[in-house]
Parts: structure tokens; C-alpha cells; sequence
């Protein structure tokens, strides 16, 4: 760890390199204990030095985008964190713009309706970056950003920096290639077209209103806890929708509470932190709701979100 001081003062510039930093504030859900280290990276050769310079004083490294899909353990995490945060978004030839993996997804949308590029206005209000959005190939509405996508420029946990196609991602539901690699996505092709930039913000709107309708945004939450059952290898009996939410709404666990976390009234498939929360409240409620869908409906539900320190 004093071999790792050094190294951080030596290339990182202060103020972004951090020993024993709290993590809570930089996750949507307001939980979580310290990482040993914190650094915020915004760049490919920051990002590269700090895993080699983990790799050298043989401590593990977690990535953090947004910390809107993590819940964070209250013993916090140890080795370094890379929070992969801020850059840039480019015009590259082909219709294509390249955005780093830091940039959040409501930069990216603001970016493009304001200039008139058209194909990523419904995710406006998509919380996160687009390195995260990419790990987890987030999704709206039945569409997966991943459907967007090119290629994107990862690093290696060995420090090497490759360009992946679209095709080789190995994008799903809630699936990315680097949820097995431990890749870091660095930055991203997408494919875009033109349109007005009126009627791109009236449906980024639509989609900020449909969010506001369905989602206890004025609560701290991961977004959902769990994926929607899969008809490919689940049997959800007849009459009940195939939505985790709704699942977890009929086993009668809707509002029902773990210390400061509770279900969601507006969401089943939400939990949120009603201000004081710890991490293990919230994993106790975790797996009372996957325990009553089993028990009730025989689903085993997967998780959605990403536990980091557990
Ligand atoms: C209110 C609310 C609404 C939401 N609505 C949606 C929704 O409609 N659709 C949806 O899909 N999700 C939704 N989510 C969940 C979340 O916003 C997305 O999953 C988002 O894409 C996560 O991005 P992030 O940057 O916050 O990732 P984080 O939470 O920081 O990390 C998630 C995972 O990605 C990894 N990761 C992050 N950055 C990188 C990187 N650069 N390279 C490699 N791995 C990385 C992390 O290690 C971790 O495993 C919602 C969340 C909230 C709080």
C-alpha cells in the first residue's frame, strides 16, 4: 500500500487519488464503506497506470462508473477503485460518434439533441455512465444500448488496449462480454443519425415523464434489483406478468421493510434507501424478496444489480 502512495503521487495529479475514501456519495443507493483506494481516472493512460501500479503492488482493482447499479458492502471495498468518470464525446467519420466510457449517459443525450444527432434521446434520464451502461448493456422500453453500438476501446486487466466490435461483445439482456473479461471500457463507437432537435427533446421528455410515472425517483436507489424472468429458462405460471416488479408486488413483499430499506411502493422491483440504510438491510431485503417469488410462483430471480466488497 506504501508502494502505492508513491506511484500515485508520482502521475496522478492531487485531489484524485484518495487512501481509505468513503464511497457512499458516489453510488445513487447512499450505501457502502471506504475503498483503501479511490482514484478518479478519466483518460485511457490514467486508467492503464492505475492497473498497472495495482497489478505491481498485487492489489485488486474495481471499476466504478455512476455507482447507479452497485450495491457497495458496509465494510467498503479493498484494494483500488478506478472511478472512470467525465471526457469527452466526438464526431468520428461514418455517422459515428466516439464517447469516452466516463461520460454520463445524460451528458451524451443532452450532447447530441443539442447538435442534432438522432438515436440516443430515449435514454434520457438513464442514470450512469456509459462505461456502466455498456458493462450491464443497459436497457429501455425493450431496447439495449448495446443496439447502438459499433465498437468499443476496452483495456486489459494486463494493461492492454484493444478495439472490440459490436459483435464480439456478447451483448444480452443485461449482458456484456465484460461482465467475464474484466475488460475496462475506455470509450465507445455509437451510430447515429440526424434529426431536429425539437422533436428529439420532446421524446427525450417522454421518456424523462414515463420515468417520473413509473419510478420512485425521489428516493436513493439502484434502479431495479433484479432481471425480468427469461422465457428461454424460466416458467412464470399463467396470469402473472413476466416482470420481476410484479413478482415480487404478488408475493406480497410491495412496501415491506429491512431497517431503513424498503420495497418500493411504486416499484416492486426497486429498493430504496429511506435515508439511513445499511448495506446488509438492503441484502437481507434482497434475498426476502427472491425468497418469497420462490416460494410463492417457484421463479428464482437473477440479479440485475452488481455487489461490489461482498
Ligand atoms: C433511478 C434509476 C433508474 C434506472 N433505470 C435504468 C434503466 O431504465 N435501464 C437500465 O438498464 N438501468 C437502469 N438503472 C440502473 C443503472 O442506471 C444502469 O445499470 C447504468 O447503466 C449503470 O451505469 P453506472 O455507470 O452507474 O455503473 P456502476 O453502477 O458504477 O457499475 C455497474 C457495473 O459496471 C461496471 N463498470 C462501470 N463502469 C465501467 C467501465 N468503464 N468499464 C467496465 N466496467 C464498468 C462496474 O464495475 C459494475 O460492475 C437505473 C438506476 C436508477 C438509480
Amino acid at each position: 500500500m506504501t508502494d502505492l502512495a508513491a506511484r500515485f503521487r508520482s502521475a496522478i495529479e492531487a485531489g484524485r487519488a484518495f487512501r481509505d475514501a468513503p464511497l457512499a456519495s458516489y453510488t445513487t443507493f447512499r450505501v457502502g464503506g471506504p475503498a483503501d483506494w479511490l482514484v478518479h481516472a478519466r483518460t485511457a493512460a490514467e486508467i492503464r497506470f492505475v492497473v498497472a501500479a495495482a497489478r505491481d503492488a498485487n492489489v485488486d482493482v474495481t471499476v466504478l462508473g455512476g455507482g447507479s447499479n452497485v450495491l457497495i458492502a458496509d465494510a467498503g471495498i479493498r484494494g483500488v477503485v478506478i472511478r472512470v468518470h467525465g471526457g469527452d464525446v466526438r464526431r468520428v467519420p461514418d455517422d459515428r460518434l466516439r464517447v469516452d466510457a466516463g461520460v454520463t449517459i445524460n451528458g451524451f443525450v443532452r450532447w447530441t439533441i443539442n447538435r442534432g444527432f438522432a438515436g440516443v434521446e430515449a435514454w434520457a434520464g438513464t442514470p450512469g455512465t456509459v462505461g456502466g451502461a455498456i458493462h450491464g448493456n443497459a436497457h429501455f422500453k425493450g431496447r439495449m444500448i448495446g443496439e447502438l453500438i459499433e465498437s468499443v476501446e476496452i483495456a486489459t486487466r494486463d494493461g492492454e488496449l484493444r478495439q472490440i466490435d459490436m459483435a464480439d461483445m456478447e451483448f444480452g439482456y443485461d449482458r456484456s462480454r465484460l461482465q467475464r473479461t474484466h475488460e475496462i471500457a475506455i470509450a465507445a463507437d455509437f451510430r447515429v443519425g440526424r434529426g431536429e432537435s425539437a422533436a428529439l427533446r420532446a421524446v427525450a421528455r417522454e421518456s424523462l415523464a414515463y420515468r417520473k410515472r413509473t419510478q420512485p425517483l425521489e428516493s436513493a436507489s439502484a434502479g431495479c434489483i433484479f432481471q425480468n424472468p427469461d422465457p428461454a429458462q424460466d416458467r412464470v405460471p399463467d396470469g402473472i406478468p413476466w416482470s420481476a416488479g410484479a413478482l415480487v408486488d404478488r408475493a406480497g413483499l410491495k412496501g415491506s421493510r429491512e431497517g431503513h430499506a424498503r420495497v418500493s411502493p411504486t416499484h416492486g422491483n426497486f429498493i430504496i434507501n429511506e435515508g439511513d440504510a445499511s448495506a446488509a438491510e438492503i441484502r437481507h431485503l434482497i434475498e426476502r424478496c427472491r425468497r418469497a417469488v420462490r416460494d410463492a410462483f417457484g421463479v428464482a430471480l437473477r440479479d440485475e444489480i452488481v455487489y461490489l466488497g461482498f
